[in-house]
């Protein structure tokens, strides 16, 4: 490590910024914010860092925003002159901004000599110290740099990092300073401390400010500390989509909700790869149901996810595809409500998108399909109470969920219901993820070549005209695999 990273207390401190360009006028601007009393020295220097000397304090340099004091008579100094080596007496810091490379490394020479730290901007060679990268949630600062080895990284870096940290980590460090002192007459011991801040910045307070409820969030932090008397405070749950399989099709509060579990509760369908995002403390539990085998009852999970949020703990239920198709999330959420458990919920890719958008089918299309349906073909209970006479219609998708069990059925009831016996439809198995199979055929084929395949869950099936465009669309895996027609198969 060549430079040694700290964030300097500027308030009332004296630094010079040799040079009165635009270069100048950024780094004045930045210091000015940080409470710096700036000198500028140059023979021009630019009419708009003459007009800061009247502007009011930057926002982030005043007290939690708005339109901070005026600064003070000696925050900005401009020396209309030449640079001479004494500027830099009584100097902390310098800034060498001028368009003269000589100048710029005499500055700094004289600033060696002096025991002044000098940076020469752009120009790490010359530079005693470097001026990060910075993203800026104060007082949450992020400084970040490539010790002016390679600046675009350090912006790359930077504008990733400005991804990850939404706004309100700005406002949740905003509102943990003013608690601070509370915090501390409440916990005096510092691990109970500790334990308390990252329960805080990890759970609800958090959350709420996310959702922009500043108000919920201070109420939520004086319950949390007010539950500092022994009893656990109380967890939370987030219902979270883990889409069909590939992690890359995760939002990012869905990832973030992973990352900051203490508890995973999934389901047979979550893949390996979304499973490891979590915490790696996480405590994950498979609560996962086969088709037939029920391994959990849903009164089972419901009752786990009660247990842990009681317990304190950030709970994830993760789940399949969207939590609010065929996931019986709405169910789980009434249970909490019912327990007054606070939830988010966070939407995941549903099988049909995905397994549309991996197998090349469009689920609409202007000549073939104006409405979608999604079916759940869940043998035995549902699919005998389907409405088949409005499934069969022309011009619409119909995608049917938990369907592999039930093709026979769902073959017959199209054909019965006047839906043509040439109509394309596609099995899509294990939709996304890289075993993924594409089975094309007509729904009077359907029955046999689910047989003759031997697919298995999970798997979609798609009924309608656009399924065929898979042909010509297919991109993703090892491609589609056509049915063989059903007469002269010779069986
Ligand atoms: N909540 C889930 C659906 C749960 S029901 C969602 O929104 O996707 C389970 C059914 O979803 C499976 O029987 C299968 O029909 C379908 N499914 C889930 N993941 C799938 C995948 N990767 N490929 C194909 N079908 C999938």
């Amino acid at each position: 490590m060549r430079y040694f990273p700290l964030f300097a207390d500027l308030h009332g401190r004296r630094v010079l910024v040799v040079g009165g360009g635009v270069v100048a006028e950024r780094k004045v601007r930045l210091l000015l914010a940080a409470g710096a009393q700036v000198t500028v020295v140059a023979p021009d220097i630019s009419p708009n860092l003459e007009g800061e000397v009247r502007l009011p304090l930057p926002r982030s340099a005043g007290e939690g925003g708005g339109e901070g004091p005026l600064r003070g008579e000696d925050s900005l100094t401009l020396l209309h002159e030449t640079f001479r080596p004494e500027h830099l007496d009584g100097m902390l810091l310098a800034i060498a901004a001028t368009d003269d490379a000589a100048l710029n490394a005499r500055v700094a020479a004289l600033g060696r000599e002096r025991n002044v730290l000098v940076n020469v901007v752009d120009d790490a060679e010359h530079s005693a110290f470097i001026v990060p990268a910075i993203v800026d949630r104060s007082p949450l600062v992020v400084a970040i740099s490539s010790g002016g080895v390679a600046p675009v990284l350090a912006r790359l870096v930077r504008e990733r990092i400005e991804a990850l940290l939404d706004g309100s980590f700005g406002a949740l460090a905003q509102l943990l300073e003013r608690w601070r002192p509370r915090i501390k007459t409440a916990l005096p011991d510092v691990h109970a401390r500790r334990r308390f801040y990252e329960r805080v910045v990890r759970g609800r307070v958090g959350a709420l400010l996310r959702g922009q409820d500043a108000a919920g969030a201070e109420t939520a932090l004086a319950a949390e500390l007010a539950a500092q008397d022994g009893r656990p405070a109380i967890g939370s749950v987030v219902l979270v989509g883990a889409g069909p399989g590939d992690a890359g099709l995760l939002t990012l509060n869905a990832l973030r909700a992973l990352q900051e579990a203490d508890v995973v509760l999934h389901d047979r369908l979550v893949s390996q790869e979304v499973l490891d995002l979590a915490r790696r403390d996480a405590e994950k539990i498979s609560v996962g149901k086969a088709a037939r085998g029920h391994s959990v009852s849903q009164e089972r999970i419901h009752e786990l996810m009660l247990e842990h949020a009681r317990r304190g703990r950030r709970v994830v239920r993760l789940k399949g595809g969207d939590p609010f198709i065929f996931g019986r999330g709405g169910e789980e959420l009434q249970y909490l409500r019912a327990h007054d458990i606070p939830f988010e919920v966070v939407p995941g890719i549903t099988a049909a998108l995905a397994c549309g958008a991996y197998s090349g089918i469009p689920l609409t299309h202007r000549d073939h399909a104006q409405s979608l349906r999604l079916v759940t073909a869940h043998c035995g209970e549902s699919i005998d109470t389907l409405d088949w006479a409005a499934l069969a219609q022309d011009r619409q998708t119909v995608a049917l969920y938990m369907g592999v069990a039930g093709l026979g059925t769902i073959r017959r009831e199209f054909l019965a219901h006047g839906r043509a016996p040439g109509t394309p439809v596609a099995i899509v198995e294990n939709g996304s993820r890289p075993e993924q199979r594409v089975l094309l055929a007509t729904l009077d084929d359907l029955e046999a070549i689910g047989r003759d395949a031997s697919v298995k869950s999970p798997a979609l099936v798609i009924v309608g005209e656009v399924a065929a465009l898979a042909e010509d669309l297919h991109w993703f895996g090892s491609g589609v695999r056509l049915a063989p027609p059903a007469r002269g198969r010779g069986q």
